[in-house]
């Protein structure tokens, strides 16, 4: 019987489960604990139907962001789903706002909603990322001891995470991962996608760069035993969707209604692969890492934060010329062994030096180096799995080898697609310094081990050789 896992349809999770039991060790993975995801055209207008699916209750509270939201007919969509679901409940429109208009994903932003939930029979989140995780975290963090019932309309299809049980938060200025909640039911409306400010819908696309080496960031430490459950089927579920997405790069560009509903499907999948692995690694290596880095740079830049998933794709362009670099370049015999095992005492200034201009008080730089010594820790009790990774060389490559793209394709692809492929020309442009330093350092910002974390005890990893990378992006007009 043929593997229907490389066409699988976010959009039909009856479907999804099965094709999912039949993978091998499929007992491995979580469950997907949502109850539907809609994608067509004019979805939204069924919403009194998806919340009666859900609830007998009456009582909706709906959750929106400041900005103004219009679909392809020209609908203010937040007005006319409000004047729809009026017709049938008692409505409350919560809308959370800052100075600026620019709203963060923060617990107290989070305490607003989670103060209007007593009393309502369901929640309605309608947004991008931001409002998404949210309303996922005020859910799962309400106290309520039967949770309410949450429904997401996704508004941009700007990045994977609306189909995952997690949020990012932003706790005291430091962005982390919190494990949430999946939202019950996942409503993305193309027409309300499709209008969507293009380069929201490019960030999506930016995001599934990750794709090419997420995974095998992912793969490399679960078999050197430094973390991760690795399993095949999360990627596998959308490496060709990806690699079709890729080669529509010009009509993504062009906002051709198909290749908008394929980005629709894949995207969410690769929300679902984080789920279905328990943890973001799926989608998030070593490009996510530099990313952050990058978001962590700028407070103290004074700038705001760009589109995540354009900068992912920015940073993911370095990590596809460093993977390139690992499987044609590198030669395992070249490791001196015995000189790939700092000490905690010699890594520990290095680690605070390169986060130390964070902030005033060293708060960054000590919260990275708990978390980088674990992993350090980590490396030296597995020195067995190293030798003999080094030894079987050859076969990690051939096993590899299929899930990575070269960077110099990827890199035309994402310029038929008008995506950025330089830090410089992000919306919040980063300036060379940073990048360069993101770049550098980001390896030693936690404890999730990558191709970078090889290079860097192997002894390839200084600035000569990130120049080198850079030179090599600068020749596909991209990098910093
Ligand atoms: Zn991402």
């Amino acid at each position: 019987m043929p593997n229907r896992l490389p066409e699988a349809n976010a959009a039909n999770l009856t479907e999804l489960r099965e094709i999912l039991s039949l993978q091998e060790n499929a007992e491995k993975l979580h469950d997907i604990a949502m109850k539907d995801i809609i994608i067509e055209a004019g979805a939204a207008d069924n919403i009194i139907e998806t919340v009666k699916g859900l609830t007998s209750g009456t009582n909706v509270l709906m959750v929106t962001g400041p900005t103004l939201i219009v679909d392809i007919h020209g609908n203010n969509i937040k007005e006319k789903i409000n004047a729809k679901l009026k017709e049938a409940y008692n409505v409350e429109w919560l809308v959370i706002d800052e100075p600026g208009g620019h709203v963060h994903c923060t617990p107290e932003n989070a305490a607003l909603i989670m103060e209007r939930l007593p009393g309502k029979d369901i929640l309605i989140g309608i947004g991008g990322g931001t409002i998404c995780d949210m309303c996922k975290y005020s859910v799962h963090n309400s106290g309520m001891e039967t949770p309410l019932p949450l429904i997401v309309v996704e508004t941009a299809l700007s990045v994977n995470a609306f189909s995952d049980d997690a949020s990012v938060m932003l706790l005291s200025g430091v962005k982390r991962t919190l494990h949430s909640r999946y939202p019950d039911v996942l409503v993305i409306d193309l027409d309300i996608v499709s209008a969507a400010p293009a380069e929201m819908n490019v960030s999506g696309y930016g995001d599934l760069i990750a794709t090419w080496t997420a995974p095998v960031d992912w793969y490399l430490s679960s078999t050197l035993g430094m973390g991760g459950n690795f399993h095949v089927a999360p990627s596998d579920m959308i490496r060709s969707q990806c690699d079709k997405l890729l080669e529509n790069s010009e009509k993504l560009a062009a906002n051709d209604p198909q290749v908008i509903k394929d980005l629709a499907n894949v995207l969410t999948l690769s929300g679902l692969s984080m789920g279905l692995a328990g943890e973001s690694s799926p989608a998030s290596g070593s490009e996510h890492v530099m990313s952050h880095l990058v978001d962590m740079a700028s407070g103290v830049r004074k700038t705001g934060i760009c589109y995540h998933g354009t900068q992912v794709a920015v940073s993911g362009l370095m990590s596809e010329i460093i993977w390139d670099y690992l499987v044609n370049e590198f030669d395992p015999k070249s490791v001196d062994i015995e000189k790939c095992y700092p000490t905690l005492e010699e890594m520990e200034p290095k680690v605070k030096a390169a986060f130390s201009w964070l902030d005033e008080n060293g708060s960054a730089a000590n919260e990275c180096w708990s978390d980088y010594q674990k992993k350090l820790t980590k490396w030296h009790a597995n020195k067995e799995n190293f030798v003999k990774f080094l030894e079987n060389f050859d076969e990690f490559k051939a096993q590899v080898s299929g899930w990575l793209k070269k960077p110099e394709y990827v890199a035309e692809c994402m310029h038929k697609a008008n995506a950025p492929t330089r830090y410089s020309t992000l919306n919040y442009p980063v300036d060379a310094k940073t990048a360069t330093w993101a770049i550098t350092n980001c390896h030693l910002m936690r404890n999730r081990f990558s191709v970078i974390d090889l290079l860097h005890f192997a002894g390839v990893w200084n600035d000569e050789f990130v120049q080198k990378l850079i030179a090599r992006a600068e020749a596909m007009d991209a990098g910093l």
